[in-house]
């Protein structure tokens, strides 16, 4: 990490003294709900020292227990840019493999071990497939919102009442200990669950498939024979239902969920009179022959299953820029068998926190945030669609029990391999548009396929020959990067660094401010890094920066060849390539090293020229 940047400064570099102050009741963004969507927005949202963010929370604290737990390694990643994905590895439970047990053809009343597979694919991405409690995930953007250049505090046991659009914003209602405020915010986002109030307001509904199967979790403690209590299980018994095992950090807790009894029509869970001993009861009928001693129930629920959508996830019409969003479970919500909930809530939460910052700080257009609900949408509908066939594939009962509508359980088996990339989170795709270019030169970077996530590679940074991974130069911090991959003499290199020192970066950075404070561009070269001559390469790679003037020297990389070429391993062409990535870690286009006007083109589309830019910056194409 950097820091010193703006004067020497002792003490914790994460944990710099900062002063709290009261954001008022005239705001930038308000929040509503302190779940996963909320704190990865205001996480992000508070990054940015001249933003004013409101979070508030009907709870009256914290999270302590339960809910999800399941953190795929597209959040891993998406953790390392808030800087706590090290923390949450230390602490989580890895799943490296994943055991599958049917019924026992020849002892009836039986399971038996089917198979065990991997979990996370070879070279999938640099981080595993972890389970951590979502109350450590909540603790973690706490922490970090806390020490942030704009801090922000959850204000509990305040409730979102309602809102109307006004002059250029939105005003709200809250109540706190039935005292009512009046927030005036310049945008609202319900973060706020499954029955948001935000999104009543904004006129949507969930709408989707009734839910009629009822299912059990509960964290335990216990004593068990059950050999495969430390992976991850999925069990069909004949006639008992299903389960899922899901260890737990620490090395002794581990969740079950359980399948319960199909609902009637119009029945809902509470009807079935549940608790914890008869869920334990359901377990232990499912594990026979083994047995399962529950010495400690930390946390029990029970849910219907249902597959729901709301139509938008904004307030916009085609006269009118969006002011209220949703994100998270306020707009989409299913089963949680395949750990997807936390998961897919905080990846809208990041898709919309970097381009409020963008608009709220003048940088980008307005009609940027058109792009939430549109891209959020399709990846919401693409989970519904496969959590249908996932929950339904898991409550039925396996075809060797007899059943007309059975599945066989290396069907089942099949369809969990096959469907691994995408419940990692790494299949998430977003379609050309304003922020993400056609893949017409996708040939020369055939590993960082547009509109996917960048797919990180180990290289040796150029300075201080720091091996490292490239991804992990993308931080949470709003900014554009421009990964440019050198071509072997970099005479084109030069000559890119030279137009975007020249012109573009200039155009889209407020005069006075750092040169990467919008577009951050760094460098890969193909030759080993004791080749590469430092003081030779361009100074638009060593950027003198801050208030003091001092370089900056992790812009440039090699490949890190005891890991692997990063040219080989990603199909970049030799000739060099442009690689540009969104602030939320996903690749916008693809282009050649002399790609100026396509370049030029695609920033303009979408970022504001800046204020105060000198005459020849402003009309870069011609000039490109
Ligand atoms: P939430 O986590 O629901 O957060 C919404 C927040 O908004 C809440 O803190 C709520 O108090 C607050 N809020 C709501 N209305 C208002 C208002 N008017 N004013 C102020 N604040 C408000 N997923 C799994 O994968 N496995 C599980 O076993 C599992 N169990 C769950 C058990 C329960 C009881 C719940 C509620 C969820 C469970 N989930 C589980 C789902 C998972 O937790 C969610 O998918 C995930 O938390 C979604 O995050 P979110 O931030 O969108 O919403």
């Amino acid at each position: 990490m950097q820091y010193h940047f703006d004067g020497f400064v002792p003490g914790d570099p994460l944990r710099r003294p900062v002063a709290l102050r009261s954001p008022g009741d005239n705001v930038d963004v308000l929040i509503v709900g302190a779940g996963p969507a909320g704190l990865t927005l205001a996480a992000q949202l508070s990054r940015f020292a001249d933003l004013r963010v409101r979070l508030v929370e009907r709870k009256d604290g914290p999270l302590q227990l339960g809910q999800a737990d399941g953190i795929a390694c597209r959040s891993m990643e998406m953790f390392e840019a808030f800087g706590f994905a090290g923390q949450a590895a230390r602490e989580a439970y890895h799943v490296n493999e994943v055991s599958f047990w049917k019924p026992d053809p020849e002892k009836p009343g039986r399971i038996v071990r089917a198979s065990r597979v991997q979990d996370v694919e070879d070279g999938l991405s640099e981080f595993p497939h972890v389970i951590l409690s979502q109350a450590r995930v909540h603790d973690f953007y706490l922490d970090l919102m806390r020490h942030a250049p704009s801090p922000v505090e959850p204000e509990y046991e305040t409730q979102f009442l309602g809102f109307e659009r006004v002059g250029s914003g939105v005003r709200a209602q809250i109540e706190r200990g039935g005292v009512m405020e009046v927030v005036e915010t310049r945008f609202l986002v319900g973060c706020d669950g499954a029955r948001s109030q935000v999104r009543s307001a904004m006129g949507h509904r969930l709408s989707g498939e009734t839910a009629n199967q009822a299912w059990g979790v509960m964290d335990v403690l216990a004593v068990t024979d059950f050999p495969d209590v430390r992976l991850k299980s999925a069990i069909q018994s004949a006639n008992d239902g299903s389960a899922l095992i899901i260890p737990r950090e620490g090395g002794y807790l581990f969740r079950i969920y359980i399948e319960l009894e199909k609902l009637g029509e119009s029945a809902r869970v509470s009807s079935l009179d549940l608790n914890a001993q008869k869920l334990v009861a359901a377990a232990q009928r499912i594990f026979a022959p083994y047995t399962l001693d529950v010495k400690e129930v930390v946390w029990w629920s029970a849910y219907e299953i249902g597959q729901r959508l709301t139509n938008a996830f904004d307030d916009a019409t085609p006269a009118r820029d969006p002011r209220a969003f949703i994100a998270g479970d306020a707009c989409h919500t299913h089963s949680p068998k395949a750990g997807q909930g936390m998961n897919v809530s905080m990846g809208d939460a990041f898709n919309l926190g970097w381009k409020l910052a963008a608009v709220l700080r003048g940088q980008a257009k307005p009609d940027l945030l058109r792009s939430y609900s549109r891209e959020r949408h399709a990846v919401a509908q693409a989970l519904i669609d496969f959590d249908r066939e996932w929950a339904a594939m898991f409550s039925a009962k396996p075809a060797a029990a007899g059943s007309p509508e059975g599945v066989d359980p290396q069907e089942f088996q099949r369809y969990f391999v096959k469907h691994l990339r995408y419940t990692a989170g790494v299949e998430t795709h977003y379609g050309p548009s304003a922020i993400c270019g056609a893949p017409t030169h996708q040939a020369l970077a055939s590993g960082f396929r547009v509109g996917y996530r960048f797919h990180s590679a180990p290289v040796v940074r150029l300075a201080d020959a720091m091996p490292m991974h490239l991804g992990h130069c993308v931080e949470a911090d709003g900014r554009w990067r421009l990964f440019l991959f050198a071509d072997r003499d970099g005479a084109r290199l030069a000559a890119l660094c030279d137009f975007l020192d020249g012109l573009l970066l200039k155009r889209h950075t407020r005069a006075g401010a750092d040169i990467d404070s919008v577009i951050d561009v760094r460098a890969v070269f193909p030759q080993a890094h004791r080749e590469v001559a430092l003081e030779a390469t361009p100074t638009l790679l060593r950027p003198r920066k801050g208030r003091l003037g001092l370089v900056d020297y992790e812009k440039m990389f090699c490949p890190d060849f005891r890991a692997g070429d990063i040219f080989g391993a990603r199909g970049i062409d030799r000739d060099g390539a442009i690689i540009v990535v969104r602030p939320d870690q996903y690749v916008a286009h693809v282009l050649p090293l002399d790609g100026f006007d396509e370049l030029a083109a695609f920033f303009g589309g979408f970022l504001e020229a800046s204020p105060g830019i000198e005459p020849g910056c402003k009309d870069l194409q011609s000039s490109a």
